[in-house]
C-alpha cells in the first residue's frame, strides 16, 4: 500500500486501521507507511470511505482552523482525499496480500483468508480418519505477523520428526520440498498477517508433537497457536479429550462440524447425473 502524498491532508484516520500499525503521519505531516511492516492486507484502503474532496481547500481550511487552535477533523471512517493507494504487487511482496487479505483466494486453494477448509469439509474429503488428528500450527495475529523465515523453521522441524503437510494449504504450495518442509527462499523475507501449518497424525503422537511446538514456539518472533481435530465415534465422544487431559490441558471443544455436507450418494451416481 501507498499513500498519494500530493492527495493526503494528514487527518490521520487511518493510523489506527492499520492492524500492523504500519502507518505513521511523518515529519511533513502526511501519512507514510513502514513497507517493511505493511503485510498488503488492505484494511486501510477497504475499511475507510472515500470522499475524494480536492485536497488544497482541505489543507487550507485544516491549516487555517489550527491557526486559530481549532481542528477540522473529517469522520473518523472516511479517508476525505482517498489517497490511499494499492500498489501493482508483483513475486514475491504479492504473497503477503494472498496470505493477509481476506478477499483475495489463494491460487493454490480458490479458498480466502489463510486459505485452508482445515477439517470443516471432513466429511467429503475424508482427510483425518479414525484414529487420527489433524494437526494445524498456527503462526501470526494481527498486530504481529509473521516471517515465512520463521515458517520455515517449523515446517523443517516438522518434517525431521516425519510429518506430511496437506497438499492443498497454501503454505504446502510455497514448499520447494514438502518432504523435508522447505519453503522456497524467494519468500522467505515476507511478512504476513498470519498463515496456517496443515499435518495429521496417529493420535498416539499428539503428546510428542504437542512437545516438539511447546520447544520450539519460545525461538519464534511471533505467537504460535495449535488446532487439533478429530473424529467422534458413535457415542459422540472424541479420543483427543483423554489424551489432552493427561498432557495437563483443560479441554473444551471448540468447534463441531455436524456432516451436514456428507456425500450421501455415491460418487459414480452424481458423475452420470452431471453427464
Ligand atoms: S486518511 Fe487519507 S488523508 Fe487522512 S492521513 Fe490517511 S491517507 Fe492521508
Ligand atoms: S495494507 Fe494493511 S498493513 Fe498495509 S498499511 Fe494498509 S492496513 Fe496497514
Amino acid at each position: 500500500m501507498k499513500v498519494d502524498r500530493k492527495k493526503c491532508v494528514g487527518c490521520a484516520n487511518c493510523v489506527p486501521v492499520c492492524p500492523m500499525e504500519a502507518v505513521y503521519i511523518g515529519p511533513d505531516g502526511s501519512a507514510e507507511i513502514n513497507q517493511e511492516a505493511c503485510v498488503e492486507c488492505y484494511t486501510c484502503h477497504r475499511g475507510l470511505s472515500v470522499e475524494n474532496l480536492p485536497p488544497w481547500p482541505v489543507r487550507f481550511i485544516r491549516r487555517l482552523l489550527a491557526a486559530m487552535n481549532l481542528r477540522f477533523q473529517p469522520e473518523p471512517d472516511i479517508c476525505p482525499t482517498g489517497a490511499l493507494a494499492p500498489d501493482e504487487l508483483s513475486w514475491p511482496r504479492i504473497v503477503r496480500r494472498a496470505f493477509s487479505d481476506p478477499q483475495v483466494p489463494h491460487e493454490s486453494t480458490g479458498l480466502q483468508g489463510r486459505g485452508t477448509a482445515e477439517v470443516k469439509t471432513n466429511d467429503l474429503t475424508n482427510r483425518i480418519k479414525e484414529g487420527e488428528t489433524g494437526f494445524v500450527v498456527e503462526l501470526g495475529r494481527p498486530g504481529v505477523g509473521v516471517y515465512f523465515r520463521e515458517v520455515d523453521r517449523v515446517t523443517r522441524t516438522l518434517a525431521e520428526k516425519g510429518m506430511v503437510f496437506e497438499k492443498e494449504n497454501p503454505v504446502t504450495s510455497l514448499m520447494t520440498d514438502p518432504g523435508g518442509g522447505c519453503i522456497r527462499e524467494d519468500v522467505l523475507e515476507e511478512k504476513v498477517l498470519s498463515c496456517i501449518i496443515e499435518t495429521k497424525i496417529r493420535l498416539n503422537r499428539v503428546p510428542e508433537m504437542l512437545g516438539v511446538i511447546k520447544k520450539l514456539a519460545p525461538s519464534l518472533n511471533t505467537v504460535v497457536s495449535i488446532g487439533l481435530s478429530t473424529r467422534c465415534n458413535d457415542n459422540g465422544d472424541d479420543p483427543l479429550k483423554e489424551i489432552l487431559h493427561r498432557e495437563g490441558y483443560h479441554v473444551f471443544r471448540a468447534k463441531i462440524n455436524l456432516g451436514l455436507g456428507r456425500q450421501t450418494n455415491p460418487l459414480s451416481e452424481t458423475k452420470e447425473k452431471k453427464l
